[in-house]
């Protein structure tokens, strides 16, 4: 296949808006072709969008598509003679996932969080959900046999139970979610700050998070830890971000990426005292990131309308429940994790709406470096992830968000600094947070870029980046992005103006990471002990069999000493 006269994006490959032919052999982008040819002349190229932090798989989203019957009637699309049908809006069924994001050009999607215990219904999940490829984050924060290891000092036994957790979950990263807190939550409390101890475990947040962040190091993983702090949702919470941040200052990465990634930061950078005098400290975190390379961010973007939060961190949801008087799911996952699902809509006229709206927008623009920042809305915890679109055009529209503002409550204009930000995004801060830079941050070689070797995974869009000015045509930028006009992935044609052409299967990235045999035989006994004791299954119906996953892409990674990357 041959794609012609694009114009194309690629920054990781210093191309910025340059017309050229991209060619495509056996899935890959490659030097020569033949073949179909795809006319994209003067159009938008460029890679397939990558989505390193979005909740599409698993036991909480189940859980949120049953508590919500009236979801499911808001997205109903018939099968077609390639499709299955569709389902739902903010928790769609697995289908709808995928044809959904090829429709916006994105092809790779990472789940956020999954708890190894709850893994093999993530991948059944993941593997029903067509066209994308896609990975998970495995659930480590609040997890005994961690918080073991981190009492008794033991990196080497940690790093034997996260290699071994990553291999039980076909797992492809380090999640933590309100470390410590899933394990207090079991007592009906939550911890309260990065030193406040676990009940039981004598550890606090900070210890297990910096010996995760080691861990991670000596394991050379493709992806940092992956981190939603403590506190996260509360007034005056950005304390605890900067502080938890501060923790990885000196840890070195083992590879050339960051050594902590924050998710949806957007939720963590809140001043005030409480609800009453709730602002923004976007700026303070902004400025964190622009002075300290070691950390990247997810902005978490909230969106008014519906939204159904789900998340490992369950205490922040019985506070939601509470709050907003509604419907909530509780879950506890034995000696791993709890977690909680409450659907909640997001006003305009809502002052702390408004002002959550105004602070994902002023991470994003006050972070200088695109490459640092990337761009999320924590589907579908901020808002769907069909509405990319729409955080697109706000970042490169001052006059689309200075409408926003007038719209909505006065004390996002008050109690922010986003009135007064005039930066635009032009295409390449765009293809480096929708693209480049959640590959890099994921560890994804092959994703995020179009140079020779790269999947093809190609966005082209219906529009004219030469002509159209987004500032002013904001409205045209987000039409052409919410239905690209091709969506190629792996070099099959599987969306053309917002119909599925093919569906192929994606593949499923996990890492199997290797550590010494007398760590792994230390490390099990202690394993066998809870099995035997606590866990209500079996540990040898425990880990997730190959059948589970029938597309894999394994990547191996291997231990580094830990006294070589832990100060
Ligand atoms: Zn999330």
């Amino acid at each position: 296949m041959i794609i012609r006269g694009g114009i194309v994006y690629d920054p990781a490959n210093g191309i910025f808006g340059e017309e050229i032919d991209l060619c495509i052999d056996r899935g890959r982008i490659v030097e020569d072709a033949k073949g179909e040819e795809i006319d994209a002349h003067d159009l938008l190229v460029m890679a397939g969008g990558v989505d390193a932090h979005s909740h599409i798989a698993g036991a909480k989203v189940n859980a949120g598509r049953i508590m919500r019957p009236d979801d499911a009637r808001l997205g109903m699309e018939q099968a077609t003679a390639v499709c299955r049908p569709s389902t739902g809006y903010t928790v769609p069924n697995c289908y709808a996932i995928g044809y959904r994001y090829a429709h916006l050009g994105y092809t790779t999607a990472f789940e956020a969080a999954t708890p190894i215990l709850e893994s093999r219904h993530t991948h059944e999940e993941l593997e029903e959900i067509p066209i994308i490829d896609k990975g998970a984050l495995t659930l480590f924060g609040s997890n005994w046999e961690v918080m073991q290891c981190v009492r008794e000092n033991d990196l080497k036994k940690l790093a034997a139970y996260v290699a071994w957790g990553l291999r039980a979950s076909k797992g492809y990263g380090v999640k933590i979610v309100n470390p410590g807190g899933g394990e207090a939550w079991g007592f009906g409390a939550n911890v309260k700050g990065i030193y406040d101890p676990v009940p039981n475990f004598d550890v606090t947040p900070a210890e297990i998070m910096k010996s995760l962040a080691q861990v991670n190091e000596s394991l050379r993983l493709p992806h940092s830890i992956h981190v939603h702090f403590n506190n996260l949702g509360k007034p005056g919470n950005y304390t605890t971000a900067i502080e938890s941040l501060d923790l990885f200052k000196d840890i070195k990465p083992s590879r050339m990426r960051q050594v902590v990634h924050v998710a949806h930061m957007q939720f963590s950078a809140y001043g005030g005292t409480s609800w009453k005098d709730f602002k923004s400290e976007a700026p303070a975190i902004a400025d964190y990131f622009n002075k300290n390379h070691f950390c990247t961010m997810d902005i978490g973007q909230i969106l008014f309308g519906s939204a159904t939060t789900m998340t490992a961190d369950a205490p922040l949801e019985y506070g939601n429940a509470h709050l907003l008087h509604t419907k909530w799911s509780n879950h506890d996952i034995e000696l791993e994790e709890s977690s909680g699902v409450v659907p909640l809509v997001y006003l305009r006229k809502n002052p702390v709406n408004a002002i959550q709206w105004a602070i994902g927008m002023e991470l994003a623009l006050l972070t200088k470096d695109p490459w640092n920042v990337i761009l999320t809305t924590d589907h579908p915890n901020g808002s769907p992830f069909v509405n990319y679109p729409e955080v697109v055009s706000l970042l490169m529209s001052k006059v689309k968000r200075q409408e926003e503002l007038s719209n909505i409550h006065e004390l996002a204009s008050k109690r922010t600094t986003l009135t007064g930000i005039e930066r635009e995004m032009d295409w390449c801060d765009i293809a480096i947070m929708t693209r480049a830079a959640p590959a890099k941050i994921l560890g994804l070689e092959d994703k995020g870029h179009l140079g020779v070797g790269a999947d093809a995974d190609v966005a082209v869009y219906d529009l004219r980046p030469e002509e159209v000015d987004p500032s002013t045509q904001h409205d045209l930028v987000k039409k052409a992005l919410a239905v690209a006009k091709y969506t190629i992935k792996g070099g099959v044609l599987a969306s053309r103006d917002g119909e599925i052409m093919a569906a192929p299967v994606g593949r499923t990235f996990w890492v199997d990471a290797s550590v010494a045999k007398e760590d792994e035989e230390r490390m099990m006994e202690d394993l066998k002990e809870k099995f035997d004791r606590y866990y209500s299954i079996k540990l040898s119906n425990y880990m997730v069999q190959d059948a589970y996953v029938p597309n894999p892409v394994v990547i191996k990674a291997g231990a580094l000493p830990v006294e070589e990357v832990a100060p």
